[in-house]
């Protein structure tokens, strides 16, 4: 019998990455949590997903923008599973101002969870898939790592960033059987999202449908938000071993916005 694999995705108690969780956890992987809720909500997370098929889920409440938090995470990890087969980096924030209001400290905050912390992750676990010569590591990029919007600079520069670190892992690994790719969503209805909506409607005097079609959607030839299990999909296209020849990749999931 063939031991569970084990993913770990950080962010996973909300959005595409509880998506993600769901997905593996129905592929009978053992599951490491990562991210901040209430305790009953985490805790039904978790039983939750041992429903679904995980034989076993470990959850961490690690802050991804303290280095030493991930790097506990990380120890826990191994020492609870032996090695992380599969690393999805995908926590991420978001906050939107121009570039001359921006706070320091929402910039830091950003630049630590949407990037520096997939690069602490991948730093302490690809020891351990390199001497298993098997890895995948999946970073949830976005449109918005490919192309740029006004008001936004954190979150662009760290998902250019994080695309960019992606296809440098891709390379440094190759020859130990680990794969290192992005997945560029467009806009998927999640918290992250629904808070845009509601600051745009409010900043802009508009009704939220009207934000959803005239901002939101506007860049997007099709014009609905993705779901979340599109996302955790191709996630688990890419942990397969059909994807073993992708890598340093950047995968669009954003209804044609960068088409354009
Ligand atoms: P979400 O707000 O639903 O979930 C974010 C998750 O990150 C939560 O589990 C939260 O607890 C966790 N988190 C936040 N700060 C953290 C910290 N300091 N330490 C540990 N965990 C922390 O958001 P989402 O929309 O599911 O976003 C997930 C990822 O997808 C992000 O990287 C986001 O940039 C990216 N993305 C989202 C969209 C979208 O339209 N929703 C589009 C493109 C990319």
């Amino acid at each position: 019998m063939t031991h569970p694999k084990t993913v770990l995705i950080t962010g996973s108690t909300s959005g595409i990455g509880l998506g993600i969780a769901e997905k593996f956890a129905s592929q009978g992987m053992n599951i490491i949590v990562n991210g901040f809720g209430p305790e009953k909500e985490i805790k039904k997370i978790c039983d939750d997903l041992k429903k679904a098929g995980s034989p076993r889920v470990m959850y961490s409440d690690a802050d991804m923008t303290k280095p030493s938090d991930i790097d506990h995470m990380c120890a826990k990890a191994l020492q609870e599973f032996g090695t992380v087969d599969i690393l999805v980096n995908n926590a991420g924030i978001q906050f939107v101002s121009p570039i001359e209001d921006f706070p320091d400290h929402k910039w830091d905050d950003i630049i630590a969870i949407n990037l520096s912390s997939a690069f602490h992750t991948t730093k302490h676990l690809i020891k351990a898939m390199k001497a298993n010569d098997w890895g995948r590591i999946i970073n949830i990029a976005s449109a918005h790592g490919l192309v740029a919007s006004p008001y936004k600079s954190a979150y662009i520069a760290a998902k250019h960033g994080l695309i960019g670190m992606t296809k440098t892992i891709a390379l440094e690994a190759a020859d130990h059987g680990i794969t290192a790719n992005s997945i560029c969503p467009g806009y998927v209805l999640t918290p992250l999202v629904e808070n845009q909506i509601s600051d745009q409607a409010k900043a802009h005097n508009m009704s939220e449908d009207d934000v959803v079609e005239k901002v939101i959607l506007a860049p997007q030839a099709v014009k609905k938000f993705a779901k979340i299990e599109e996302i955790a999909e191709l996630a688990a296209f890419l942990a397969g071993d059909a994807a073993q020849g992708i890598t340093g990749s950047a995968y669009s999931i954003d209804g044609g916005w960068t088409a354009r």
